[in-house]
């Protein structure tokens, strides 16, 4: 049934043109706006529904489409499919600038560069000679598409639609994929997703880059609709008409981009013709109901009127089974291992300060291939501090890290995930919507190489199988094989911590860090993680471990390292440690 509905919709809105008498020509044109302000829509919610990033400037891009080809065909007389090509290169081009710019800066930086950016295109518009001023340019020639002229709206359609379907089946592969999941976590999980390899800056370019090519298209598009373009329709206005369609309609779903834009345009239909007749004046006054639906919507509906009708639809509809399920695939390569009883990390005099605090002062220890080494200490004496250090997620302040010889301290944590070090978090970082699966999919981020538009195109099946069979054979190792497809979120907070080992192991790590993994388990959940560590350790992967759980350290470390105030107190093995009055003192406040 789910898999028939994208095949009936296309098949309806093929019809609709055919069976709509001429006296309905208002519906088709209706229907045409619809399908451009999608286009845009959908752009929106790549970029803010998933990615979490918002861009007022999307108008200024749709005029950047339109404007391109309204110029060059109507003064060079240049082929439209040429000026398409010419609009969406130069459009790829100024939203890599512009997101190059605004997004290595982070924060607010991206709403207000988009806002500049829209604010002032849409004066340069109006401003050049050549492009007509405020008044515009006409004449602009109808698409030809396979000798025929696309002059009626009934034609046109047909192209608008087809754009858009393209569109959303791109996306749709693209959120479905290993681009998908790195771009899914840029919203809450970008610490994160880096110390998993991912890199983020990129992806919040992608995706802004994308979203502009669709408004792009969009604007090309119009421009050939209509023959005429004006400054008007590319102002920051509707900009943020944009994205009300986005939000309202659905901000994470990319079927709501097409809900949002048929509901808005209609509204706004309606509205222009009403509230002027109420209130005996002309404006825009739909922009204030707008406004007051939006605020409506999202104090009703956080995610959008799409989810709401889904979630009432669903109910009718047998439950979806494709994805919750894992084809088997041929393993993916492994990366090669240091000897057991090497030295894979060494940690030197590493001080870290927070402003006037000490978190670590000139710590040094060591971790060898193949053995557990357990960071132990009281609450706040600098573990997770230490953690961060290492992994390159906070950096040290002072002192050296070193990883298989090299130095790694100044690198990011996504370049020291490379090269084989892998890690959970105290405080869990998962994606909570996501699945189990997807989640620890993304350890294994590095492991692929398709690029995105392969994402889009579907030609990344083959890698996605063994990424995926990658990540649910660490779900099965972990002993979690039964939660595989539930949300993460959903899992008790000692599962959620078993789920991050599994995403550590699905990187083929050769060092782990593992902060406080048995915290929340039972105790026979804390035998079978005390036995898979064991398990790791004769493979050869080096674990540094942080545990509160003393019966569980002394169990499995080889060697521990005592820290107290942000120093390190002692060294040695599970037995010295034990036995050393200084650690009694410290850690156990002095009991015999
Ligand atoms: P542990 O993991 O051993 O319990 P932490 O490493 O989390 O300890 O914290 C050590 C000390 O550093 C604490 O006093 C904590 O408040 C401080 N600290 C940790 N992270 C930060 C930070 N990002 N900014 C400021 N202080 C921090
Ligand atoms: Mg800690």
């Amino acid at each position: 049934m789910r898999r028939l509905t994208l095949p009936l919709f296309v098949a309806l809105l093929a019809l609709v043109p055919v069976v709509l008498p001429s006296s309905a020509e208002f519906y088709v044109t209706l229907l045409n706006y619809i399908g451009l302000y999608a286009l845009v829509a959908l752009g929106l919610v790549l970029l803010t529904g998933v990615g979490g990033l918002t861009s007022f400037g999307q108008a200024a891009f749709v005029g950047v489409g339109a404007y391109t080809t309204a110029w060059l065909t109507t003064a060079f007389g240049w082929n439209p499919w040429l000026t398409l090509v010419i609009a969406f290169a130069a459009t790829t081009l100024v939203a890599l600038a512009l997101g190059f710019i605004t997004l290595r800066m982070g924060g607010h930086y991206l709403p207000l560069g988009t806002i500049a950016w829209g604010i002032s295109l849409y004066f340069l518009f109006g401003n050049i000679e050549s492009f007509g001023g405020h008044t515009g340019l006409g004449g602009i020639p109808p698409v030809s598409l396979f000798g025929m002229e696309l002059k009626s709206g009934r034609e046109f359609y047909y192209l608008i639609w087809i754009a858009l379907m393209l569109g959303v089946v791109a996306t749709q592969n693209l959120l479905d994929s290993r681009d998908g999941r790195a771009i899914r976590a840029l919203k809450g999980g970008v610490v994160m997703a880096e110390a998993m390899g991912v890199n983020t800056a990129w992806y919040k370019i992608v995706i802004f880059t994308i979203a502009a090519q669709f408004a792009c298209v969009s604007g090309w598009l119009y421009a050939h609709l209509q023959r005429f373009v004006n400054p008007t329709p590319f102002s920051l206005t509707q900009g943020i008409e944009y994205l009300f369609m986005a939000v309202i309609g659905g901000v994470g779903h990319v079927w709501g981009a097409l809900l949002g834009a048929g509901l808005i345009t209609i509204l706004k239909q309606w509205l222009q013709d009403l509230l002027p007749k109420l209130l005996g004046q002309s404006g825009n006054f739909e922009v204030i109901v707008f406004g007051l639906v939006m605020i409506f919507v999202l104090h009703r509906a956080r995610d959008g009127l799409w989810p709401v009708i889904m979630q009432r639809i669903e109910r009718f509809l047998p439950s979806g089974g494709d994805s919750r399920q894992v084809e088997p695939a041929e393993a993916l390569p492994r990366r090669d291992r240091p000897v057991g009883g090497d030295t894979i990390l060494e940690v030197q005099q590493v001080t870290k300060r927070f402003g006037g605090l000490t978190a670590n002062n000139s710590v040094s220890f060591t971790v060898r291939a193949g053995e557990v080494m357990a960071l132990i200490g009281p609450n706040g004496a600098g573990k997770s501090t230490m953690f961060n250090c290492i992994s390159g997620v906070n950096p040290p302040t002072e002192g050296e890290v070193r990883f298989l010889g090299q130095r790694v301290d100044r690198l990011l944590s996504r370049e020291i995930a490379r090269r084989g070090m892998s890690r959970t978090f105290q405080h869990v970082r998962l994606l909570p919507t996501m699945s189990v699966l997807d989640n620890v999919a993304i350890g294994a981020h590095l492991r692929g190489s398709r690029h995105f538009v392969h994402a889009s195109c579907r030609l990344d099946r083959d890698e996605e199988r063994r990424l995926r069979a990658e990540a649910a054979k660490q779900i099965e190792r972990v002993g979690l094989a039964e939660h595989m497809f539930d949300a993460a979120g959903s899992l008790p907070l000692g599962k959620q911590r078993i789920v991050e080992i599994a995403r550590a192991l699905a990187a083929d790590p050769c060092l782990l860090l593992l902060d406080e993994p048995a915290a929340g388990l039972r105790y026979l959940e804390k035998q079978s993680l005390a036995e898979l560590l064991r398990k790791l350790r004769s493979e050869g992967i080096g674990i540094l471990l942080v545990e509160h759980d003393m019966d569980f350290v002394m169990g499995l470390a080889d060697r521990i390292v005592v820290m107290e105030f942000g120093e390190k107190l002692a060294e040695g093995l599970p037995k010295q440690i034990q036995e050393d009055p200084k650690v009694l003192q410290a850690y156990l406040g002095g009991v015999e």
